[in-house]
């Protein structure tokens, strides 16, 4: 298939390392791929997509998926990740990481144990990770910037359709189902590719979107108990208790967030589920909007992300006022 014009201008921009990432995935013979820590569909779908084009492509080659499994999407729509203990890590492997750049939020730090480092990412640049990495943050999901570099590697190679279905689960996700403001023509571009690939866009869909009647009861409860500001920032809060009444995990609370996506006078709009894991107890926040920048609030309320899908938390309720008004505050 003819590359389009926003697919080679990837291959211009990162030239030097698209081809230095190509040598190393064809020179090392053990390649370890990681993601960021409570995963959705672009960290899972990047990883697995690779994980799949480079059996696919080096069948001898020892590939491993790292980091912790989806409490939903395990083993529905995503394959286990490997547990291997420290002696794997103590022969000389690869690593590639891919859509997340911050070392904290790496879901296994023996990452670091690789011989050659790369980062593949969509976030804003935090820090220095990799021995060099490809960034660029105009891309809606990590997988369409991944996917544009195995187009623009020099050899060819197969797009089977279990990478392509991953790539394209991680695309559709990241982009809120090409809804997202960083939905491009390089987006459909990617897809179009992985759809000539022959994947089967309804039963995709279906694995990702279908809910069922106790799905139903947790939209009921959000729908009776959602608040919105001055200045239309929504929310819902979903404490502990809730959770365990509405039988659903504290991921599963914040994917109702975009209910609130398509409502006239909400402009930001937010989950807050609250966390008892006793490494680290707290509110997590997820945060959503229309035309506003918020990835500032998010790092300011000890987050991060994207200008229009971000993450944060807060440690107890009291902290929530302040929240909302730093949102407030953005709205013009
Ligand atoms: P979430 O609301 O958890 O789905 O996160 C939305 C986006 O923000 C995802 O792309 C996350 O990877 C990113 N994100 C969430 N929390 C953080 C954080 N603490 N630092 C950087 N990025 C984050």
């Amino acid at each position: 298939m003819k590359l389009e014009k926003q697919i080679r201008e990837v291959g211009k921009t990162f030239k030097k390392e698209i081809a230095e990432l190509e040598k190393l995935i064809r020179e090392y013979d053990r390649i370890a791929i990681f993601r960021h820590i409570m995963p959705d569909f672009d960290a899972l779908g990047t990883q697995l997509g690779l994980y799949h084009f480079i059996k696919d492509n080096f069948p001898n080659k020892e590939v491993k998926v790292f980091g912790d499994n989806h409490v939903t999407f395990t083993p529905r729509l995503f394959q286990e990740m490997d547990k291997e203990n420290d002696g794997w890590f103590s022969k000389p492997f690869l690593s590639i990481i891919v859509d997340v750049g911050a070392k904290a939020r790496i879901a296994d730090p023996r990452y670091e144990k690789g011989e050659k480092i790369v980062v593949i990412d969509h976030h804003p640049h935090v820090e220095d990770i990799a021995t060099f990495d490809i960034t660029d943050t105009s891309k809606a999901a990590a997988s369409e910037l991944l996917v544009s570099v195995i187009l623009n590697f020099k050899h060819n190679y197969v797009l089977s359709k279990e990478a392509a279905k991953n790539f394209y689960i991680a695309l559709v996700g990241d982009s809120g189902r090409f809804q997202y403001s960083s939905t491009s023509a390089h987006t459909f571009a990617v897809a179009s590719h992985l759809i000539a690939s022959g994947i089967n866009l309804n039963e995709i869909y279906g694995a990702m979107y279908l809910k069922n009647i106790d799905d139903l009861k947790v939209t009921a409860y959000i729908l009776n108990n959602y608040k919105v500001s001055e200045k239309g920032v929504a929310y819902y809060v979903l404490s502990d208790q809730i959770q365990k009444d509405l039988k659903i995990t504290t991921e599963r609370g914040k994917e109702n967030v975009n209910l609130f996506s398509n409502i006239q006078g909400i402009n930001i709009w937010c989950s807050i589920t609250e966390d008892t894991d006793p490494k680290e107890p707290c509110w997590r926040i997820s945060i959503r909007s229309r035309d506003y920048v918020i990835n500032g609030v998010a790092a300011e309320f000890g987050g991060g992300g994207h200008k229009q899908a971000s993450g944060a938390k807060i440690t107890t309720l009291d902290e929530l006022p302040k929240f909302i008004a730093a949102l407030d505050a953005l709205v013009k």
